[in-house]
């Protein structure tokens, strides 16, 4: 018998089970007038962007994670993330196990340093079509060292702290590891969830950007001696 088939065998049984109880436990909590926020897993993919995929290819290469995150894939991809809500430098979630009742899972992320935050906004404020993109729900690829470089926005596992309310003694469960590519898959529908993550307060940064690229563009129309606003500026100011 092929491996394949080993495997299929031992564990669809299982994922019925969990995927039975993950919508029982949605039932009974949205009956208790609780909103949850799962992660479904539509497509073949965790992730489908490339910022979602680089996440889950950035936790792929830690060392210590690998021989649980296999698992943690299978378990999201079952839908056992029933809930999971990312707040500034932490992650709650509640993962469908063997019992009724969830696991309970945070993740927290160290914070940047003030200096780095910064240094990101600037990168990210520097061209307005940038702006433009991340306001729009996309991060452009030319931003991806900001995500990925050593000091990204991508925490490194020293920088990641998680427990978990089950059993496994394990210093990663596969609860964690669900909510970690749970994480990407978040990720994936709002990028600027990953400011948030990190401490940067998008909403701010982005009005402060652009009051001072307007402030900047008022200037040179002053240096002008018909102070009229030509049509190259204000193509360079919205971005069209
Ligand atoms: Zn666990």
């Amino acid at each position: 018998m092929s491996r394949y088939w080993e495997e299929m065998q031992y564990e669809q049984p299982d994922t019925a089970k969990l995927k039975k109880k993950a919508a029982d436990t949605a039932k009974r909590e949205k009956s208790k007038g609780k909103i949850l926020e799962p992660i479904l897993i539509k497509g073949r993919k965790i992730t489908q962007t490339w910022w979602g995929n680089a996440w889950c290819e950035n936790l792929e290469k830690y060392a210590d994670y690998s021989s649980r995150l296999d698992r943690g894939k299978r378990y999201v991809r079952t839908g056992t993330v029933v809930d999971l809500k990312i707040e500034k430098g932490k992650v709650t979630a509640r993962v469908q196990g063997r019992r009724k009742t969830p696991y309970k899972v945070e993740v927290r992320i160290s914070p940047m340093s003030e200096i780095r935050c910064q240094e990101i906004i600037e990168i990210c404020g520097n061209r307005i079509h940038n702006l433009e993109t991340l306001v729009s729900g996309n991060i452009p690829e030319e931003l991806k060292n900001v995500f990925t470089s050593d000091d990204g926005l991508f925490p490194k596992p020293k920088e990641i702290a998680f427990n978990c309310s089950c059993p496994d003694w394990a210093i990663m469960c596969k609860h964690v590891a669900a909510v970690l590519y749970g994480i990407g898959a978040r990720f994936d529908e709002d990028p600027l969830l990953f400011f948030r993550l990190r401490g940067i307060d998008v909403e701010r940064f982005i009005s402060v950007t652009l009051e001072s690229r307007v402030e900047k563009m008022l200037k040179n129309v002053n240096h002008k001696s018909n102070r009229i606003l030509d049509d190259g500026m204000v193509g360079e100011l919205f971005g069209i």
